[in-house]
């Protein structure tokens, strides 16, 4: 939490780099699961479907979700984008204002892309969609639960662990995604 903030970028950006290459080599080396691949098939077979994901890595992506279909609500850690201006190169530097690069993931105290909250706004004034499908997220943002509760009167939380969504939840599924999505996503066709 010390690194993924503008002050800790700002006080160490070399530490800050070595933690996220150590990080992007990690998720290079991991492959998805059988959850990222239950999403794929929902995503393909429901008629309307948005993925708004927490998660940074590319894992969805190489899982086969579609990109138009999917909002990495939180950035996307192998972009690598200015920390100033918008400009997004694979440099140390920025060319346009010389600023140093970063990740492009959103850190602690940073606001949310806006164009990204807009693609969650604009799916969700299409009315309520028939369900809304939360997992593993600990819900600890106030726009996860907004969404969430918004999205769907028809709630389905999975996660092992009870969240401030639980009590709002239609039903709670106690399991870890790889188990309990892809039997979920089978009972839906
Ligand atoms: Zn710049």
């Amino acid at each position: 939490m010390k690194l993924a903030t503008p002050e800790g970028f700002a006080e160490n950006p070399e530490l800050v780099w070595e933690w996220y290459n150590e990080r992007r080599e990690n998720i290079r080396a991991a492959q998805p699961n059988a959850a990222h691949k239950a999403i794929v098939d929902l995503a393909r077979s429901a008629r309307e479907f948005l993925l708004v994901t927490q998660n940074v890595d590319d894992l969805h992506a190489r899982a086969g979700t579609p990109r138009e279909k999917m909002v990495q609500i939180h950035g996307d850690i192998f972009e690598t984008r200015c920390s100033r201006c918008d400009f997004k190169a694979n440099l140390e530097r920025c060319e346009r204002c010389g600023a140093l690069m970063r990740p492009g993931v959103v850190w602690f105290g940073e606001m949310l892309d806006p164009r990204k909250i807009d693609i969650v706004e604009e799916f969700l004034s299409r009315g309520d969609v028939d369900l809304a499908l939360v997992v593993g997220t600990t819900a600890g943002f106030g726009y996860i639960t907004d969404w969430a509760t918004r999205a769907s009167r028809v709630l389905i939380e999975i996660n092992p662990d009870e969240t401030p969504l639980s009590e709002m939840a239609t039903q709670t599924i106690r399991e870890p995604a790889g188990i309990a999505l892809p039997r979920i996503v089978d009972s839906l066709r």
